[in-house]
């Protein structure tokens, strides 16, 4: 689709979505921008407290009258027609979501289709929940069940934002749990959508729902509310310890992806042109905007200059565009304020002490819109902020290293652990150092390549908890055990001595 044919698509206003119905919370809306032009694409409700309400009761009573009891195999019937209403719009959410965001077109496609899976997976997940069966004979069979909690409070952000949500929504329904869903402020478009598919997947009213607001307002309501036990929150760390402090009096469990710096680790035996090809791809696809990017290159000192060159020479060659055209690979940043903050740690460059090798500004051929050119920064060294701090844009930091250890040194200086990529053809060593690295998730000799069923989240200040295959479930559900007796087990007397 083009942008003229995407923008007739957007919606003059976008409401709330509650009990089955779309509302208005009142005179309050705020402007979605295009980050391609600046312009204002629609107006969003902006929820507080009062519309937060609305939304958790109706989710409550769903989840008491219809979607706790229901039995798994139907709830996978609802799911299974949210993931078709999602593949028969596949051009036109794929379209939406790279005008809302600025991400190209030709990687949206690929991103709603995985999104359309998350659906299907958790699906196929709902009619496998099982529990467990103790046996202890002769006097008992005990048996501990996993039960849905209630209702989640579902807050996301703008970088990929439906395929975060539905990386949420879909445990969460498959689960037996309802959902308030908080879209970001930045990129809300394609969850309006997304609700619209839900209605006509005729799922029942109540059990999905979406208010949209700031966080400070629509998203800290959903923390505050009572009847809301679960916070399922992607975003910045520094929010995430926010919410974790709001929720705290009420005891929430909290599920926490959060922030990264991940290292890509090239050993001087690796496949050279593999490794130059997956640190490109993972650091510079969806506009570098990509919570496990490995925005932290460490090379081995042999082969370094190689790899600074081969970067070099490549990241010139990025393709930064209009995101619509299917050429483009690198298109305008969600916000300005996030271009802004992007390009403030680019300009460290001379009180840090490290170079722009490649890119640093804005490409003349764009002056207006979201806009920077693909950064590579060498002569970067560990305490360096560029080295410490997630920028979450199109900029790549590279350091050197000697030998094993000090990689591993440079890689586990950081705050964060979400993923690491390792580079090498020593399988020994591959595991030596996936064993030693702090990080949730450890890529060897590959690129980001998700498995559903697996554990995914971070350690340290990237996150609390995981999600994916059954983890999911182990947020979203509550263990319960039942002690069984048999027989007539033996019981002690108390109180019986007279
Ligand atoms: P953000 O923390 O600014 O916002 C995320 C969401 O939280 C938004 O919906 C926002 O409205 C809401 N929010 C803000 N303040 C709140 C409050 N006080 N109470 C409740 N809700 C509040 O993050 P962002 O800038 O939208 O996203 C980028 C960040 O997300 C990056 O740090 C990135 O690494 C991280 N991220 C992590 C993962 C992961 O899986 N670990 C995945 C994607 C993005």
């Amino acid at each position: 689709m083009t942008r003229e044919e995407t923008l007739k698509l957007v919606p003059d206003r976008v409401r709330h979505f509650i009990n089955g119905q779309f509302v208005d919370s009142g005179p309050e809306w705020f402007e979605d921008f295009d980050p391609a032009t600046h312009e204002t694409l629609t107006k969003i409700a902006s929820g507080d407290a009062t519309i937060v309400e609305q939304a958790a009761q109706a989710a409550q009573q769903a989840f008491v009258q219809v979607w706790r009891d229901m039995p798994g195999r139907e709830r996978a019937r609802y799911l299974e027609r949210i993931a078709d209403g999602m593949v028969r719009d596949r051009v036109a959410l794929a379209s939406l979501e790279t005008l809302d965001t600025g991400i190209p077109l030709k990687q949206t496609l690929g991103q709603i289709e995985r999104a359309a899976d998350n659906f299907r997976f958790f699906a196929d997940m709902a009619t496998r929940l099982t529990g467990e069966s103790f046996p202890n004979p002769p006097h008992f069979q005990n048996y501990a069940v996993r039960q849905p909690i209630g209702t989640a409070g579902l807050i996301t952000p703008w970088n990929t934002p439906l395929m975060l949500e539905t990386w949420k929504i879909a445990p969460c329904l498959a689960s037996g749990d309802t959902a308030v869903l908080k879209p970001a402020e930045w990129s809300p478009i394609t969850a309006d959508r997304l609700a619209h598919i839900i209605q006509e997947a005729d799922l029942p009213p109540g059990v999905f729902n979406v208010v949209h607001g700031l966080g400070e307002s629509a998203g800290a309501a959903l923390v505050a509310h009572p009847a809301i036990p679960l916070i399922s929150f992607t975003g910045e760390t520094t929010t995430g310890q926010e919410i974790m402090r709001n929720g705290a009096s009420q005891l929430k469990r909290f599920s926490m992806e959060l922030g990264g710096k991940s290292p890509v680790m090239v050993f001087d035996d690796a496949d050279f042109e593999r490794a130059v090809d997956a640190t490109l791809f993972g650091m510079f696809t969806l506009n570098g905007e990509r919570c496990t990017a490995g925005s932290r290159v460490l090379v081995q000192d042999s082969v370094a200059d190689r790899f600074e060159d081969a970067l070099k020479s490549r990241i010139a060659n990025i393709v930064v565009g209009d995101p619509f055209d299917l050429n483009t690979e690198l298109g305008p940043l969600i916000h300005q304020d996030h271009w802004q903050r992007v390009k403030s740690y680019i300009d460290l460059a001379p009180s840090e002490g490290f170079r722009v090798a490649v890119g640093g500004e804005r490409p003349s051929a764009f002056p207006r819109g979201n806009y920077l050119q693909a950064t590579l920064l060498t002569g970067v060294t560990p305490g360096m902020r560029v080295a410490q701090e997630e920028i979450f844009g199109p900029v790549l930091a590279m350091l050197r290293f000697g030998d094993e250890e000090e990689a591993i040194r440079m890689a586990n200086g950081v705050r964060y652990g979400l993923a690491a990529y390792v580079w090498t053809r020593d399988v020994s060593r591959a595991n030596r150092v996936s064993q030693a690295l702090e990080a949730g998730m450890v890529w060897l000799n590959s690129q980001n390549v998700r498995d559903l069923r697996t554990p995914f989240g971070g350690s340290k200040w990237s996150g609390i908890g995981r999600e994916g295959g059954s983890h999911s479930f182990e947020f979203y559900t509550e263990w319960k055990t039942v002690h069984m007796a048999l027989g007539t087990h033996p019981i002690p007397r108390v109180g019986h001595s007279g």
